[in-house]
């Protein structure tokens, strides 16, 4: 588990092309630029790992592309002391993002594997989120609810409504929605039944799965 300084090199690289990209936003381009993104994958993959591209991690799932991360972080404005839910722990790389933003991050696996590696793993190259929990991100967190923000991190047929529910006044969930590819959506939460959106192009995620578990 080394970073060198050709990795870091790397780096710079990849924060070089997500500027020419359009992400704007300094926090999320430094956390990007000191996250060693290569030790959240398998080792196959290891070469790749600053090339701005998924790639796979266990259980037939993805890493979610640094461009996509970058994008997602940037719509959520986080501020420091934020409490933030993520649906889709995976790798756990966008979820050290988030903490390098100074939030405090609930983050929910369906998967087990996944989720037992990942809790391992964070907290072992220093990122502690305040809970990882194994469950069906559908439901939210309602113990836990209200939320400054909300981020899903695969590709969710329609909008849950308790993701809805579970945000504050002013809060912000984004999420990719859509079968096939998906429409990046921002829902910001203006009143108790009021949300304004906003639709923000085109990716492509692996699918957000009801629970079978
Ligand atoms: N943020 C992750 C992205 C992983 S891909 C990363 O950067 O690595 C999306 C993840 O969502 C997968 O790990 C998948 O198992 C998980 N997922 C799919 N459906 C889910 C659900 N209903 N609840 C919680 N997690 C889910």
């Amino acid at each position: 588990m080394k970073d060198t300084f050709k990795h870091k090199g790397l780096r710079k690289q990849l924060v070089a092309t997500l500027v020419t990209k359009g992400i704007t936003n300094s926090a999320v381009l430094e956390a990007i630029g000191s996250i060693p993104r290569h030790l959240f994958m398998d080792s196959s993959f290891l070469d790749h790992a600053y090339q701005d591209k998924a790639f796979p991690i266990a259980a037939s799932q993805t890493i979610s592309q640094p461009y996509t991360v970058a994008f997602q972080s940037e719509l959520l404005e986080v501020k420091p002391s934020d409490k933030i839910l993520e649906i889709g722990t995976g790798s756990g790389y966008q979820t050290a993002v988030l903490c390098l933003l100074g939030a405090h991050v609930y983050s929910i696996e369906r998967q087990l594997e996944l989720f037992k590696k990942t809790s391992k793993f964070l907290p072992k190259i220093g990122y502690v989120a305040k809970r990882l929990i194994f469950g069906d991100g559908y439901k939210g967190l309602k113990d836990e609810a209200p939320f400054d923000s909300i981020i899903v991190t695969a590709g969710a047929p329609f909008v849950p409504k308790p993701l809805l529910a579970q945000l504050k006044i002013g809060g912000r969930l984004v999420i990719p929605v859509g079968d096939v590819d998906q429409i990046m959506t921002l829902y910001i939460r203006k009143g108790a039944k009021e949300f304004e959106k906003h639709e923000l192009g085109n990716f492509k995620f692996v699918p957000l799965l009801e629970n079978k578990n």
